[in-house]
């Protein structure tokens, strides 16, 4: 039977790791695959996880199998980190997935059961395993507007005017914040105008945040998401621990689903747990009870508060150090986007030509669509990377 399958693409961050693994040049700069490093270029277990991871390793005495949703005291921390009391507690329906990919997947499978003929807005660009989920499910897709190529920020004007075209039983996929590929996001005045567009179209809002505490602070990172939830009557979140407790390979992930009354919830909880169920039985437990127990005590909650911070401002210090270097290279101020940007990302905005022209002559590894991992540099390759890009003219 294996003789019709046909070559899937090949997954494109994955083939430019595989490059950069084989170039030879000690100067060479990665800045490719999503996840962070430290200046040393470690992504390292967060400490508050190995204390967790101990403390577990000794009070643990069964593995047995969680809920069909997974731990519920894991949902309930992750509403609360996530929503904060946005919304009443008893119209969330939630269920722990494999990663915010499988909360992502199991977002989309709900939408095609409820409505097997919504369209879902995704904004140009987002991330890839958004289209690729959508398409492989066989859901049709609107992109709306978002980056400007000029001024490397929102094309507001543009988003406002695509997203008036949903309607009700359409979704509407945003980043909650820390946008990727572009590391561009909406203002708060932004936000309220989008609130105000999904409540007259009627359309749903479904927001992915897999980036939370990586741009402007925890409560400022999910400030939009709680401010959707307040104003609409239904809405789906899909939120990732893989970059914030930095415990990617856990597949550690929340779907929430939030409805209008608490019937309406009653519904969506069983109908979470059925999707679980045909997709992968029990989500993974490891990651989701780090977190609970995270976030849960105030000492280990303090620690993973204080090493969150200092990976955003790592974050921040380098987007600082390459727009100033760009500034003094270039003598203008038409990098100073980098700094504006939040999150891991920033998309610099340039031809795939560029791009391989900054892999083949200065060893820079970015995906083709010039999304560069920020927190893919040091204070060392900020330099380097800076005089390549004035070097081969962008
Ligand atoms: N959503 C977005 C926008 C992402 O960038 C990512 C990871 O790169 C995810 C969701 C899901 O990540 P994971 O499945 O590793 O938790």
């Amino acid at each position: 039977m294996f003789e019709t399958l046909k070559a899937q693409p090949a997954d494109k961050i994955l083939a430019l790791m595989q490059m950069y693994r084989e170039d030879p040049r000690d100067t060479k700069v990665d800045l490719g695959v999503g996840v962070y490093k430290d200046a040393t270029g470690l992504t390292p277990v967060m400490r508050a996880v190995k204390k967790a991871e101990h403390q577990l390793w000794e009070t643990q005495v069964s593995k047995v199998y969680t809920g069909l949703a997974g731990d519920p005291a894991f949902g309930d921390a992750m509403i609360d980190l996530v929503l904060d009391g946005a919304v009443a507690r008893d119209t969330i329906a939630a269920a722990a997935t494999p990663g915010g990919t499988g909360a992502v997947r199991q977002a989309f499978e709900l939408i095609q059961m409820a409505r097997p003929d919504a369209r879902v807005f995704v904004s140009d660009p987002t991330w890839p395993n958004h289209l690729s989920i959508l398409s492989y499910l066989g859901i049709e897709t609107i992109p709306y507007r978002y980056f400007d190529n000029e001024t490397r920020g929102v094309d507001f004007d543009g988003l406002i005017e695509d997203l008036k075209t949903a309607r009700k039983g359409d979704v509407v996929l945003l980043h909650g914040c820390c946008h990727n590929p572009t590391g561009a996001n909406l203002n708060p005045a932004e936000w309220d105008a989008v609130i105000e567009v999904l409540l007259q179209t009627g359309a749903t809002p479904m927001i992915d945040i897999a980036y939370q505490g990586f741009g402007d602070g925890l409560a400022e990172d999910a400030a939009a998401t709680r401010k959707v939830v307040a104003a609409v009557p239904e809405c789906l979140i899909a939120a990732s621990c893989s970059k914030n407790f930095g415990i990617y390979r856990e597949r550690t992930g929340l779907l929430m689903a939030i409805a209008s009354d608490k019937s309406a919830q009653q519904l969506n909880q069983q109908t979470l747990a059925f999707l679980n169920r045909q997709n992968f039985s029990f989500p993974p437990d490891h990651g989701a009870r780090l977190v609970t127990m995270i976030l849960n005590d105030s000492a280990l909650r303090a620690d993973w508060q204080a090493e969150l911070e200092e990976v955003r401002h790592a974050m921040l210090g380098l987007r600082t150090q390459l727009a100033g270097e760009l500034q003094r290279l270039s003598g203008s101020d038409r990098f100073g986007f980098l700094a504006q940007h939040r999150g891991m990302f920033s998309r610099l905005g340039t031809t795939p030509e560029m791009v391989e022209k900054l892999r083949a002559d200065h060893g820079i590894y970015m995906v083709g669509d010039s999304r560069m991992n920020i927190a893919g540099l040091n204070a060392e390759t900020v330099p380097i990377l800076a005089k390549a890009i004035i070097d081969v003219g962008i």
